[in-house]
């Protein structure tokens, strides 16, 4: 056991889906569960969405897909990076469908022989699909598409370059005979209706990130990090704390040292600047976050002792805010070390 854990949140994970999925009007949310859903843990996540009801899985790679086998309709599960050289076998091997991005990747599993597959259109991000200024139906012509997607740059901004990619979309649509149309994730769902087609790919809100102000109502926290205090300390006024020396204690306060650092994801640029919560108290972080340790000025809570349990004060958009790391940074940076505790 670690003395470091998660705290998940079932019930809000299921929640935060139900809110996206009705937000998305008559399009269906899927969900996108790349990074090992963004650093929750995909085979806890996804199990959870499905009995809510979501049906259209996201990952980015093949071992993804992989390690969701058994748990999702592999004819429902998209990898979105498509299909590499020396990744036929894999693609066709039916425990997943690929997105396919290139000239290249069509090509790749024409020869291969695949049959139904997901199609990715570039209209404006310059990243990974078919260019929407190419011939789209002559390179799509022959396979059976499921799923037409693009993806938005901007969503969490109010650009019009919004605008323009649901134009170009709209444009290319009329080129592909796809199953269903799918453009927008998180944020793109809060935009307008026009954004939804017939499936929503949210990733970020799902797991309690606000990619934009209208969806911070609707959108509910899903991870806690805790940890326990290994030592609890009295520095003197004048001593100093941690690597550095950034922090000189100006009053005799009560510290604690607790098991938690930057290798676990819990950054270095939270230093001085973040804290924890103990005793219904704001604890703030004393100097400089250490590989597996932080220390906090706890006088504000006296009765915390050596043992306890106390949670990270990591509100994902104040962190973002105060240090300017990204939330999807913070969710999918979360380490390894950490036991997961699923509360539903
Ligand atoms: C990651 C990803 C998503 C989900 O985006 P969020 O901003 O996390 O909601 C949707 N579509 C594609 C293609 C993605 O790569």
């Amino acid at each position: 056991m670690a003395n470091m854990r998660l705290v998940l949140d079932g019930a809000a994970l299921a929640e935060n889906w139900r809110a996206l999925d009705r937000l998305s009007g008559a399009a269906t949310a899927g969900a996108a569960v790349k990074a090992d859903g963004y650093g929750l843990g995909a085979t806890d996540v996804v199990p959870r969405l499905a009995r809510a009801g979501c049906a259209d899985f996201f990952v980015a790679h093949w071992h993804e897909a992989q390690a969701l086998a058994g748990l999702v309709d592999p004819a429902r599960l998209a990898v979105l990076h498509g299909i590499a050289p020396g990744e036929e076998a894999v693609a066709v091997s039916g425990i997943a469908v690929p997105v396919l991005n290139s000239a290249d990747q069509i090509a790749r599993w024409k020869q291969a022989g695949g049959g139904r597959c997901h199609v990715m259109i570039d209209t404006g991000m310059s990243r990974l699909g078919l260019d929407w200024r190419d011939d789209i139906a002559g390179l799509c012509a022959g396979l059976d598409v499921d799923l037409c997607l693009s993806h938005l740059a901007s969503a969490d901004e109010d650009s019009a370059q919004n605008a323009a990619q649901l134009q170009r979309f709209e444009q290319v649509r009329n080129q592909v005979a796809a199953r269903r149309y799918s453009l927008a994730n998180s944020a793109g769902i809060a935009l307008d209706g026009a954004y939804h087609f017939d499936c929503t790919r949210p990733g970020l809100a799902l797991y309690g990130g606000v990619p934009c102000a209208a969806l911070a109502e609707q959108i509910q926290p899903v991870m806690r990090l805790e940890a326990r205090v290994l030592q609890v300390r009295q520095v003197r006024a004048g001593d100093t704390v941690g690597y550095g020396a950034t922090f000189a204690a100006s009053h005799d306060m009560r510290t604690a040292t607790v098991s938690l650092g930057y290798a676990d994801g819990f950054k270095r640029a939270l230093s001085s600047i973040g804290g924890f919560v103990g005793a219904a108290q704001h604890l703030p972080l004393l100097g400089r976050v250490s590989m597996d340790l932080t220390c906090i000025d706890i006088t504000a809570a006296p009765g915390l002792g050596e043992g306890d349990w106390i949670a990270a004060d990591l509100d994902l958009l104040k962190v973002e805010a105060a240090t300017g790391v990204s939330q999807y940074e913070w969710l999918t940076q979360i380490g390894r070390r950490f036991d997961r505790l699923w509360v539903d």
